[in-house]
């Protein structure tokens, strides 16, 4: 019998979407304060909003530029979100999943469902997809309003978009009905810990 401290596991891929409003932004920040798991940050056309920095919330491309990486295959998913490009990129994914590192994607639900059927078995094998539900459409309309970021013809079409997302929340592993920035994140932490604990993502030698 070996000794078990020598327990690997294989990356965990945490795919995150939720509504623009309900909080993803807000519980992705606080879940980058302890990260034991790496943040893909996406590429977007959209220009940054203000306090957001490339690199860390974003890569801010031009149009061209995204099109060219398209083209280059550099992009794992890639959808059109409210008239705006958005892409993971495929090497941080791929990269640290093969070291075993965790990574967190937030991506919408047309990026998580091309990921899902993406037919690559270590994406599919190393996927964890979580939803976060809004409390309601109001809500959300208020949290969107309270945020002050976006006029209210954007605000019109993302909470249409949202009432088109929240249908998907059925093709999630999870679903987490979002409540106040603590309890999200207590939910989603004890996602992860769970996750990290699946009996096929161990590799324990000699067993
Ligand atoms: P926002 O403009 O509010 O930052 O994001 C708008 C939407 O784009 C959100 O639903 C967000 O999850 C989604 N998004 C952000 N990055 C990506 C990405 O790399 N791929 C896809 N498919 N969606 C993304």
């Amino acid at each position: 019998m070996p000794t078990l401290n020598k327990i690997e596991r294989s990356g965990i891929l945490f795919v995150l979407s939720a509504p623009s409003g309900a909080g993803k932004t807000t519980l992705t920040t606080a879940l980058r304060q302890k990260p034991d798991f790496v943040y893909a940050v996406s590429c977007t056309t959209r220009p940054p909003r203000p306090g957001e920095i490339d690199g860390e919330d974003y890569y801010f491309l031009g149009h061209d530029d995204f099109q060219a990486r398209i083209a280059a295959g550099e992009f794992l998913e890639y959808a059109e979100v409210h008239g705006r490009f958005y892409g993971t990129l495929r090497s941080t994914v791929v990269d640290n999943l093969s070291k075993g590192v965790d990574v967190l994607i937030d991506i919408d639900t047309a990026g998580a469902a091309s990921i899902r059927n993406c037919g690559d078995p270590v994406i599919a094998g190393a996927l964890a997809d979580v939803f976060i539900m809004p409390p309601g459409l109001d809500e959300l309309a208020r949290r969107l309003r309270r945020r002050g970021t976006e006029s209210e013809e954007q605000i019109a079409m993302r909470l249409e978009n949202a009432a088109a997302e929240m249908q998907h929340w059925h093709d999630y592993r999870y679903t987490l009905i979002s409540g106040s920035m603590e309890e999200d994140i207590e939910k989603f932490r004890a996602v992860m810990r769970a996750e990290r604990y699946l009996s096929r993502r161990l590799v324990i030698p000699g067993l």
